[in-house]
């Protein structure tokens, strides 16, 4: 049947348009072939814990490090960590003097090889608005008290860069396998909303 729009256009149903533009969608090659039919795989394939393992490796491996700031698409490779959304990626190396968070004001672009697909918070018109203007507070209400001598940098994606933070590693951590670090590391340190706490029991 078909209907009419609110100008009384005839409009085709809804499965006839979800499939017009699923066909575009990949013709155009912005969603991976099959990705559509099967969403749980392309959640699990993409997934933050990727991330953690970048972060933990940077830690471990001064080298690594390195080619990691220098290239961030390139040394995530290295660990097979690839795709969608992962062409541009820009490692911020957080210092004791200063803190990155991320955001896409625009929509919600995230890395999604290492980050995943966005969070229903960081896709908010709040937090994309509110990390832009007030970066402090917003923390602050998030549980993150980010001392005044040190700055915050808000980073805002473009089309060419995603974007992943880098978190200082936690003290107490010395000798620690690169597992175990990673087992500390969760997605909200790599967008920049908390940071990477070795406390037993904190994460
Ligand atoms: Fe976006």
């Amino acid at each position: 049947m078909i209907g009419t729009d609110k100008d009384n256009v005839p409009v085709a149903p809804v499965g006839q348009r979800a499939q017009a533009l699923k066909e575009i969608l990949e013709e155009k090659g912005l969603v991976p072939d099959g990705a559509l039919e099967n969403v749980e795989a392309l959640l699990s394939e993409f997934d933050w814990s990727n991330g953690a393992r970048v972060v933990a490796r940077a830690w471990s491996d001064p080298d690594y490090r390195g080619r990691l700031l220098q290239d961030g698409t390139a040394a995530c490779a290295e660990l097979g960590i690839e795709g969608p959304e992962g062409e541009y990626i820009v490692v911020l190396e957080d210092t004791p003097e200063r803190h990155h968070v991320i955001v896409c004001t625009q929509c919600s672009c995230t890395a999604w090889p290492v980050l995943g697909l966005p969070p229903d918070w960081y896709k908010s018109p709040e937090y994309r608005a509110r990390v832009a203007r007030e970066p402090r507070p917003l923390l602050r209400e998030l549980g993150l008290e980010i001392p005044e001598s040190v700055e915050i940098r808000v980073v805002d994606t473009t089309a060419e860069t995603r974007f992943l933070v880098l978190p200082l590693r936690p003290g107490g951590t010395e000798g620690w396998s690169e597992e175990r670090l990673a087992a500390i590391v969760d997605r909200e340190s790599m967008i920049g909303v908390a940071v990477v706490d070795a406390t037993p029991g904190a994460t």
